[in-house]
């Protein structure tokens, strides 16, 4: 099952980072989202990010030009019939996911694998919402995707070991390290991260401290590279509270329940770095703590 071509739905913080790797590895990737413009931003932010790979000496000046001439616009599911990867990376919402892959399925090659990014939601559920829950599987990146070495695979029940297997060759020709996890709510990583992010909110909501010192608190007391609130911004509030929510329904446990300030958050429309507002306020030259 040799992978030549992937296709990326979803051009957000995610998609734009799996379509550099994939572009960088060698493979013809065809990129997909909503409208035209916000792939043509997602473009955008890949073409600064290679430079800056480029600049730093990373990658070399041939290796740049030739991942950004991999790269394509997929304006319609039907530019995704000759992929032989598929990764959905939109938003963390069941139902969207669900009506994308009824929307897609017909348009794929009966050969093409699909694959979720998502952070938390079911492949087994997932994969039933598709014509071929043996050729799907969880392929989980981390943010920011260029940099961080870890992918966490995750079979459903019906998943087939080649399609396991044509995953984990993809996430290696990727350069980056695969972690198997077996498919139960928010996996390995946001099973561990997320409650504690929820955490943090908690401690800022009933008043411990500031956005500013729990921050300073777990990156000079515990040596995280981000505090934990700097972190959810980064992620993104509304991708943190679809977490917490899948965790609290999944494994029916009150120590998951989302935090009222981050529910709050979401309901403003704060969801941190990508819409300007978060935890922080990141529209001037320094972010500035929101309370
Ligand atoms: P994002 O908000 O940056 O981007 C989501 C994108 O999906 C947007 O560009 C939106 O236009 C697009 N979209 C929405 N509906 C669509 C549709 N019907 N068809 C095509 N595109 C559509 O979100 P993100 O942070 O990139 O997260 C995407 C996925 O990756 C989620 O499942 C999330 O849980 C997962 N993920 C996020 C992180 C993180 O740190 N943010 C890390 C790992 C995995």
């Amino acid at each position: 099952m040799e992978i030549k071509k992937v296709g990326v739905i979803g051009a957000g913080q995610m998609g734009n980072g799996i379509t550099h790797v994939c572009a960088l590895a060698g493979y013809d990737v065809a990129l997909n989202d909503v409208s035209l413009e916000r792939i043509e931003k997602a473009l955008a932010t890949i073409n600064g990010n290679l430079s800056r790979q480029c600049s730093s000496g990373k990658i070399t000046q041939e290796q740049r030009d030739a991942a950004l001439e991999r790269i394509s616009i997929a304006e319609n599911f039907s530019d995704l019939g000759d992929a032989d990867l598929v990764i959905e990376a939109v938003v963390e919402n069941e139902d969207i996911k669900r009506e994308i892959y009824k929307q897609l399925c017909p348009s794929l090659k009966p050969s093409a694998l699909l694959a979720s990014n998502t952070s938390s939601i079911s492949i087994t559920r997932l994969a039933s919402a598709t014509d071929r829950p043996e050729n799907f599987m969880g392929i989980h990146f981390m943010n920011p995707v260029p940099l961080m070495e870890l992918v966490e695979l995750i079979r459903g029940i019906a998943t087939e070991a080649e399609t396991f297997d044509a995953a984990k060759a993809f996430v290696q020709r990727l350069g980056k390290t695969y972690a198997v996890a077996e498919d139960f709510p928010a996996f390995m990583v946001n099973r561990i991260i997320m409650p504690m992010i929820n955490e943090a909110i908690y401690t800022l909501y009933e008043g411990v401290g500031t956005v500013k010192a729990i921050d300073t608190a777990m990156k000079l007391g515990a040596h995280h590279p981000m505090g934990p609130l700097e972190l959810a911004d980064f992620v993104g509030l509304d991708t943190c509270l679809a977490i917490m929510q899948v965790l609290y329904d999944g494994l029916a446990d009150s120590k998951y329940r989302p935090c009222p300030l981050l529910v709050k958050y979401v309901e403003a429309g704060w969801l941190g770095r990508k819409s300007g507002r978060g935890f922080y306020d990141y529209r001037s030259d320094t972010p500035v703590p929101t309370r």
